[in-house]
C-alpha cells in the first residue's frame, strides 16, 4: 500500500452537495482538508432536479446560507428561473426556489472549490477506513482508496449520498448503481458493517423525464419566473 505524503486534518468522502459544503467549511476554518470523490467531473452534480430551495428543502438552503455556506451563492450564479412559491397562501408554506442550469452549477461549484485555500481534491473511490487503536480506544486514521493509497487524517466525514450499496429501480427492474450512470460503492459499506455501525436503506424517488417534443405546450399554463427575484 502507498502512503500519501501529506497528512490532513480532515478528509471528506464524496463531492455532492453535502461534501462540497463540508470540505469548504473545514478548509475555510484553516484545516488542511482533502476532498476525495469518485469522479472530479461530477463534483456538485445535481442528482435529481436542478432546483435549489422549494418547500421542505428551502429552509435547509437558507440555513446553509446563513452559516456562510456556498450552495446559495452557486445557485445565484447558475440560476435561470426564480420563483417564490405559494405566495397566495400563508407565510408558513411560502418558499423561494431557484431553477439552475445544472451544468453551470457543477462548473461554478468545481471552480469555487478548486480555488479554496487549504483544500486538496483527489479522484478516487474510498474502499476502506483506516482505523487505529490508541490507548485502548478506536480512532479514525484516514481512508484507503481503490488504488490502494492510504490518505491519513484525524477526522473523516462521510457524505456518500445514495451510493453505498446503491440500487436503482426502474419499473419492475432494478440494477446496482450509485445513481444513473454511476457505480455503487461497496467497500466502504462493508467497512462500516464490520465496525458494527448500523446500516439501513433509504429510498428516493424521481419523476419520469419528459421529452419536450411530445408535450402540447399550448394547452398548458405558463409559469413565469418572478420579475424581481429575492
Ligand atoms: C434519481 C435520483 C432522484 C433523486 N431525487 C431526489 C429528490 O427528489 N429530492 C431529494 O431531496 N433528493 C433526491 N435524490 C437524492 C439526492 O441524491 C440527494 O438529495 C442529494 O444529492 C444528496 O447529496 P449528498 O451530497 O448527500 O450526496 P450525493 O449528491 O449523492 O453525492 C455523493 C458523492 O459521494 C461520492 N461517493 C460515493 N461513494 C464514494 C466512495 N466510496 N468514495 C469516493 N466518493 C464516493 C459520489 O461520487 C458523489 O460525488 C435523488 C437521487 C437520485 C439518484
Amino acid at each position: 500500500m502507498l502512503k500519501h505524503p501529506r497528512k490532513y486534518d480532515a478528509i471528506v468522502i464524496g463531492g455532492g452537495h453535502a461534501g462540497c459544503e463540508a470540505a469548504r467549511a473545514l478548509a475555510l476554518r484553516g484545516h488542511p482538508t482533502l476532498l476525495i470523490t469518485m469522479n472530479i467531473e461530477t463534483i456538485g452534480h445535481m442528482s435529481c432536479n436542478p432546483a435549489i430551495g422549494g418547500v421542505a428543502k428551502g429552509h435547509l438552503a437558507k440555513e446553509i446560507d446563513a452559516l456562510g455556506g456556498i450552495m446559495g451563492k452557486i445557485a445565484d450564479a447558475s440560476a435561470i428561473h426564480y420563483k417564490r412559491l405559494n405566495m397566495s397562501k400563508g407565510p408558513a408554506v411560502r418558499s423561494s426556489r431557484a431553477q439552475c442550469d445544472m451544468r453551470a452549477y457543477r462548473t461554478n461549484m468545481q471552480w469555487s472549490l478548486m480555488n479554496t485555500d487549504n483544500l486538496d481534491i483527489k479522484q478516487g473511490s474510498v474502499e476502506d477506513l483506516h482505523v487505529l487503536r490508541e490507548n485502548g480506544e478506536w480512532k479514525i486514521g484516514g481512508v484507503v482508496s481503490n488504488l490502494d493509497v492510504l490518505y491519513e487524517a484525524d477526522a473523516v466525514v462521510i457524505t456518500t449520498g445514495t451510493f453505498l450499496r446503491g440500487l436503482c429501480h426502474v419499473g419492475l427492474d432494478n440494477f446496482e448503481a450509485g445513481r444513473a450512470g454511476d457505480k455503487a460503492a461497496y467497500g466502504l459499506s462493508e467497512t462500516l458493517a464490520h465496525l458494527n455501525l448500523e446500516m439501513g436503506r433509504l429510498k428516493t424517488g424521481t419523476c419520469p423525464r419528459l421529452d419536450a417534443r411530445t408535450i402540447d405546450w399550448d394547452s398548458l399554463e405558463k409559469q413565469p419566473g418572478d420579475e424581481s427575484p429575492r
